[in-house]
């Protein structure tokens, strides 16, 4: 996700950094090179320029460029400036009404609609324990209903009866009669797409959305389709309130445009990401994670989550008591490094690990990771119990003594201890947040 962007900040801000003292000029000369990046990540232009702008006029200022570490302090503007262009906080789905809530879903053909609507299915009806409903309102392309009733069984999630011929409005009706007297939660109304906006579907989308009265309609676009994603929303938004956005195939997009211009061009927040083929690959879309993904600065609070996913509870309140009161030692490093290893690898979490980016690049295949978690591990294993709960007592001599006994060398041992050190000041981060106990408490 957003590798390419990544990269080219990352160089940007690496020269940044390495520099003692920053002029106004260098300030200058490295927000081009932002803007050239953004460009060619396929932002918009306006909203290239806004930001360009904002953050220069931050970043020239004289408390900046007169403090201890103005690279550092120009990084984290920029990286303020991006969680607000993305949209400073996530946007959840309104279903707090008078069941069943409505979640209409509307989008071009082939952007990942039905796909969505049995993800976000999923999500609902398994995490936040709703009994979900689905409908399939496209009778333009062949098998659509079909294609919908067989993710509703996979997913385990009703879908209404087809009924051949019928039509998109009567279909919404029945649908909704069908939900309001089998008492479910939420009904999703995944409609029709054309390859293109057309007036047809515009029309056929407000039919449905005067008869159902959404409370969410949510656009599903393709990422990958960068600057056209966002003609594309400005376009339905001009046709219908739609309440947010899904973006799908952030799995692939490396350039990241349609994320970054979305919200500064539509107004709309982007809700949901999708990131894969598999029913569980959606994310809520959370800008201040993001932002850190894109500067290469990690996303420790995903990680954290998704290790807690896989974690026994009583394992996470342990782990979540440590992280509250700011504690994170080499114990817990190794035992998050063994819930990785269950997790199936590196591969997934690389990316969101502080530093870790660019080990990730480096690493090939499945088999490579698992052999860097074990390696990790024999390092923290041939450490005294004092040198695990307190690891700045490891001196040079020790370095060696626990490369020797792990059969690596200091190199790697500093770099263990260097990732050690930043999760702890990321945790330390988490802890100001407000604790990890909220967080994993939404876990279920
Ligand atoms: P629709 O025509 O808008 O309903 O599109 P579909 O839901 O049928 O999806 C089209 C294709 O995109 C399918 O092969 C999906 O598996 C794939 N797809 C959907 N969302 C994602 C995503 O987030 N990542 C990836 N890699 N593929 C996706």
């Amino acid at each position: 996700m957003f590798d390419s962007l990544s990269d080219r900040l990352g160089g940007v801000f690496d020269r940044l950094r390495g520099r003692g003292a920053l002029t106004e000029a260098d300030v200058r000369s490295a927000m081009r090179e932002v803007r050239v990046a953004l460009l060619e990540a396929d932002v918009a232009l306006p909203v290239a320029r806004k930001f360009v702008d904002d953050v220069t006029e931050k970043a020239v200022g004289h408390n900046v460029l007169r403090s201890i570490t103005p690279g550092q302090q120009v990084v984290k503007i920029v990286n303020d400036a991006l969680v607000e262009m993305l949209g400073s906080e996530n946007t959840g789905l309104d279903l707090d009404v008078t069941p069943p809530a409505v979640v209409m879903l509307v989008g071009l053909q082939g952007s990942g609609k039905t796909t969505t609507t049995a993800k976000l299915a999923k999500l609902l009806s398994g995490r936040e324990r709703k009994k979900v409903m689905m409908a399939s309102l496209d009778v333009n392309r062949p098998a659509a209903q079909e294609q919908l009733a067989v993710l509703g069984t996979q997913v385990e999630v009703a879908t209404l009866p087809i009924v051949a011929g019928q039509q998109p409005v009567d279909i919404a009706r029945r649908a909704l009669q069908a939900a309001k007297l089998q008492g479910y939660d939420v009904l999703m109304l995944d409609t029709a797409g054309r390859l293109h906006v057309d007036q047809a579907l515009m029309d056929e989308m407000k039919a449905v959305a005067d008869i159902a009265t959404p409370n969410e309609i949510l656009l599903v676009v393709d990422s990958l389709t960068g600057q056209d994603a966002v003609n594309v929303a400005q376009n339905f938004s001009d046709q219908v309130p739609l309440t947010g956005v899904i973006l799908t195939r952030m799995d692939g997009d490396a350039r990241g445009g349609a994320a970054l211009s979305m919200r500064a061009v539509t107004g709309k927040p982007i809700k949901f990401a999708g990131v894969g083929e598999k029913l569980d690959a959606i994310e809520p879309f959370h800008p201040g994670r993001v932002a850190g993904r894109i500067l290469g600065m990690g996303d420790v609070v995903s990680l954290v989550e998704k290790a807690a996913q896989s974690i026994q509870a009583e394992d996470a309140e342990r782990m979540a008591a440590r992280i509250e009161k700011g504690k994170f030692d080499l114990n817990d490093l190794r035992s998050q490094l063994a819930q990785m290893r269950r997790m199936g690898g590196l591969g997934a979490l690389a990316g969101m690990i502080p530093g870790m980016k660019k080990a990730q690049a480096a690493m090939a295949s499945g088999a490579v990771d698992e052999k860097i978690l074990l390696r990790m591990d024999a390092m923290i294993g041939s450490m005294t119990v004092k040198e695990r709960a307190k690891p700045e007592i490891i001196s040079a001599k020790r370095k060696i003594r626990v490369a020797k006994g792990s059969g690596t060398t200091v190199q790697d041992v500093n770099k263990l201890l260097k990732m050690h050190q930043e999760m702890a000041t990321a945790m330390k981060r988490i802890k100001k947040m407000g604790g990890m106990k909220g967080m994993l408490s939404m876990l279920g």
